[in-house]
């Protein structure tokens, strides 16, 4: 199997890779092992103290629910295996607190947590809008939790699909008519004549919009794949990534000392 990155733009939190001799099923693995396994931290349990603003105590936490938080993984391990047995320790739960007095609205970024490193990434989302004299005041605790029981642990967006392989059939009368039509310079001209960039033939997410060109063979490549996975922030794409395959290594160690004790 040999790996090529494409692109990793930590600014949009986003990273592709080329893989090439490997099948749909081990990618679509490793797409639903990111998806449903990679933990994060968010709020799971909400203790109100007070709440006089417009929105019910289970709307506000579920909206908190929502807010995605800095995860560190080498610090939190999931409740489940924790030393604690789900009890609820340092080492599996973070506390934060959010109090907040109207007129105003309250923010993500109002969210004050124990551990200064687990904090919202999206600190203007707004929690709630609070009217002259409402109030509200609670107590949350964070887990690790996987996308498996709720979206809301989900570290990202993954998905492949095959690479494209674009080729010349023949010349167009206008070359430089036909290139400047795709707006994503797949298609060059040099020479006086049309060639394909492979390099932004492989960035380019909507490569089906040339199979209607006579002049071009649209074909996928059978064992290379695109791979490419959108970060929510919680967890950087390669944090992500790494962690996926050691989840996915462990499941298999576990299955063969399965399978020599059966
Ligand atoms: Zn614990």
């Amino acid at each position: 199997m040999e790996i090529k990155l494409l692109e990793h733009n930590k600014k949009q939190n986003k990273a592709s890779f080329v893989v090439k001799g490997t099948t749909a099923a081990y990618m679509n693995t490793l797409r639903k092992y990111v998806l449903e396994r990679v933990p994060t931290l968010a709020i799971e349990d909400v203790e109100f103290r007070e709440n006089s603003s417009i929105l019910y105590d289970e709307v506000i936490a579920h909206r908190l629910g929502l807010i995605p938080l800095r995860t560190d993984l080498k610090s939190y391990s999931l409740r489940e295996t924790c030393k604690c047995k789900g009890e609820g320790c340092a080492r599996c739960t973070v506390q934060l607190t959010l109090e907040g007095k109207g007129p105003g609205t309250v923010y993500a970024s109002d969210l004050k947590s124990k551990d200064s490193h687990v904090k919202p990434i999206h600190p203007g989302t707004p929690v709630v809008k609070l009217l002259k004299g409402q109030e509200i005041e609670l107590e949350a605790k964070a887990v690790l939790g996987q996308g498996k029981d709720h979206s809301k642990w989900s570290p990202g967006l993954a998905y492949y699909r095959h690479k494209p392989i674009i080729e010349v059939k023949s010349q167009p009368a206008d070359p430089k008519k036909l290139a400047d039509m795709y707006p994503e310079k797949v298609l060059e001209v040099k020479n006086g004549k049309i060639t394909v960039n492979e390099e932004n033939a492989l960035k380019c997410a909507t490569y089906d919009v040339f199979e209607g060109i006579p002049h071009l063979t649209i074909k996928q490549a059978e064992d290379e794949f695109i791979f490419t996975i959108e970060s929510w922030g919680q967890l950087d794409c390669d944090e992500i990534m790494t962690a996926a395959v050691d989840i996915f290594q462990q499941d298999l160690e576990q299955f063969a000392q399965g399978l020599k004790k059966a």
